[in-house]
């Protein structure tokens, strides 16, 4: 049935990040067409098997001639009456046969046609003096040689045994100690745990990814490459040989690496970071060694590190040991990367929720100098995706996927696919043979009431003043002179803090600005706050930042840039960084003045945005309700929209 069928991957998908599912060791999984090949699997039960089986071939083979055990009086008795001819003195046994030497090569040669049947005696040597004088009484043939030697088998053995019993008691020892850890052991560090996986075709394509364009726009050349790579090596280009796929969980980075191989049909190499960390040092290196060699021998392909932050943290200056290992697998990791370059056909996609932390040196150009960012999907993204999971799901006429992709503001794809499965889930325990609107409904309820805490869901309320707080940001910033002009605002939450956000061109940090667009910046930052003044009549923490940044500013307008009228073009040189406290190198009355001014400048800047606002007070509800509905309004949609302003 498709619908269990999605929910068991939507389910370890989820799961993805704390855990991964198993995959049989050893044996690099071809899943269609290409064969890439069986390692051997270094199994000790194998090596066991071999070594028994040897000692028994060993056994049959040289277990000699039927030799009859007797006693020393008997053997004795035999040569006195003429049984044995030949006796073969060992150092503490007699061997005697009933034929010499020559006889028996004669016999061994075939000639002689009637033998009698070859007897062999052996007994325990006695100290007797009057053995010889008999042997040679009786004119028996005799000869001394060293004990038999013990066979190399025998030998080996004796050695390999023990060894076995300690390997024995080692596996057990540490399987135990293992079995503490989640999943895998800790202490497990054989080779064939190395999740080397390798695809032959990933069955992903681009199509099944949506609402990702731009990223997906970033990743064609890629593909473009992998399939034609004649096309840019003969030109001389360089295409890049990593590229970091950066983005909150769940939103398709994982999805989008497969998708990539899929399309180029190349074989697609996956490894995730934590499984380089190993707790012995060396095997997470040894695994990246093994990694790149059987990519370049499977060359075009793609390697693909997920979650590289496992591995590729910064590195600590000062480390205690602990981190050596992680240390190290980085250090192997940029070695191959720097080993070999893209012309041989191997691209490696590494994906990351958490860029910030990882280590300079893997972003440098060679390396993962390209990043492509896989955010979360916005209204029209929500919608294809919900489309792409709901393609096997039986669907009431009356479901309209729009009205749930509006209430899932804020999810990941991961979250959209895992609703779309719920919902059908849903719909089966109420005995329905469709899934109507109502099981969506209910299923978005019980994914936000477990998300809630892990991402940031807006209330209706919330998401209401969000969007009226980016609307008075953006017509604050149109109303005054110095802002640059608004090329986005967003409502969907992003990042660590920004609930919505209101993006402007040029966003860089600009080297000279002039007194006005410092003016106009303020402005820009109090509009947020003073929109929310006015349509909920109270203010809200939401724009604590903004006030941070504007009373900042407007501090170091007066202290640092000599804006301020008491003290034009004269610098107030304030904390340092010397030591705690820092030095003030003017008054206490300056102080206060500063502290007066700033007060002042803000209020000011604050009453005038407020009344500008105010003024405008339809166009602001007009813009938020829009804002509201599509989440994102780009630079054009929002000019148009925010035509006739009155400005006093
Ligand atoms: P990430 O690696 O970014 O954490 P995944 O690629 O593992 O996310 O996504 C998990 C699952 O969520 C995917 O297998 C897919 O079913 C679904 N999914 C996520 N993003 C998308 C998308 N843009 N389009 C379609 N499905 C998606
Ligand atoms: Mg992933
Ligand atoms: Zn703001």
């Amino acid at each position: 049935m498709a619908i269990k069928e999605s929910g068991n991957e939507q389910q370890s998908n989820k799961m993805n990040n704390d855990k991964k599912p198993k995959e049989e060791p050893g044996i690099y999984k071809d899943l269609k067409g290409f064969v890439v090949g069986k390692r051997f699997k270094f199994s000790f039960w194998y090596f066991l098997f071999i070594i028994l089986a040897m000692f028994l071939i060993n056994m049959f083979f040289s277990q000699e001639s039927n030799i009859t055990g007797i006693d020393y009086n008997e053997f004795k008795g035999l040569i006195r009456n003429g049984t044995i001819v030949r006796v073969e003195i060992q150092q503490e046994k007699y061997l005697g046969y009933t034929v010499t030497k020559a006889q028996a090569i004669n016999m061994l040669q075939g000639s002689g046609t009637q033998q009698p049947p070859v007897q062999a005696f052996s007994t325990y040597a006695l100290q007797d003096n009057s053995f010889i004088p008999l042997l040679d009484e009786m004119n028996v043939e005799y000869y001394a040689t060293a004990p038999p030697k013990p066979s190399i088998f025998s030998t080996l053995l004796s050695y390999i045994l023990p060894l076995i019993f300690f390997l024995v008691i080692w596996r057990i020892v540490f399987s135990k100690l293992g079995q503490g850890g989640s999943g895998q052991g800790v202490l497990s560090f054989n080779q064939n745990k190395a999740k080397i996986v390798a695809e032959g075709d990933t069955g992903i394509r681009f199509a099944d990814v949506a609402g990702a364009d731009e990223s997906k726009q970033e990743l064609e050349e890629i593909v473009d490459f992998l399939k034609l790579p004649d096309k840019y090596t003969e030109i001389g280009g360089k295409i890049p040989k990593g590229v970091l796929l950066v983005g909150p969980p769940g939103t398709g980075k994982t999805l989008l690496a497969k998708a990539v191989a899929g399309e180029a049909k190349v074989p697609f190499f996956k490894m995730s970071g934590a499984d380089f960390v190993e707790m012995f040092v060396g095997v997470g290196a040894a695994r990246v060694r093994d990694l790149f060699r059987q990519a370049r021998e499977h060359s075009p392909c793609i390697i693909f590190i997920d979650e590289i932050d496992a591995i590729g943290r910064t590195r600590t200056a000062a480390g205690f040991g602990g981190n050596d290992e992680r240390e190290q697998t980085l250090n192997q990791l940029l070695v191959e990367m720097d080993g070999f370059d893209s012309r041989t056909g191997v691209i490696i996609l590494a994906a990351t929720n958490r860029p910030e932390i990882l280590d300079q040196a893997l972003l440098r150009p060679g390396r993962f100098d390209r990043q492509v960012l896989v955010d979360k999907p916005d209204l029209e993204g929500r919608l294809a995706i919900l489309k792409i999971h709901t393609k096997n799901i039986k669907l009431h006429k009356d479901v309209e996927l729009r009205k749930i992709a509006q209430s899932a503001a804020g999810l990941s794809g991961a979250d959209l696919a895992n609703i779309a499965n719920e919902a059908a889930l849903l719909a089966v325990r109420a005995k329905r043979k469709q899934v109507v609107q109502e099981d969506f409904e209910e299923a978005i309820e019980k994914s936000l009431a477990g998300l809630q805490r892990k991402s940031r869901i807006l209330s209706e309320q919330e998401r209401c003043m969000v969007a009226y707080h980016e609307v008075g940001h953006a017509l604050a910033a149109k109303m005054t002179k110095g802002a640059p002009p608004v090329s986005k605002i967003s409502i969907i939450p992003r990042g660590i803090n920004a609930l919505g956000y209101t993006l402007q061109y040029p966003t860089e940090d600009r080297f000279l600005m002039n007194e006005s667009e410092l003016i106009g910046n303020i402005d820009m930052m109090l509009g947020g706050r003073a929109a929310e003044e006015i349509i909920c009549g109270e203010i809200s923490t939401g724009a604590g930042n903004d006030i941070a940044r504007a009373s900042d500013l407007v501090r170091r307008m007066i202290t640092e840039f000599g804006m301020s009228e008491r003290f034009r073009n004269i610098t107030l040189p304030s904390t340092t960084s010397q030591g705690f406290g820092g030095t003030r190198e003017y008054s206490e009355s300056t102080q206060e003045y500063i502290d007066n001014e700033t007060a002042k400048i803000v209020n000011n800047r604050y009453q005038l945005v407020m009344k500008r606002l105010q003024d405008n007070k339809e166009t602001l509800e007009k813009i938020a309700q829009k804002l509201l509905e599509k989440e994102v309004l780009n630079g054009d949609e929002f000019e148009s929209l925010a035509q006739n302003l009155v400005i006093a």
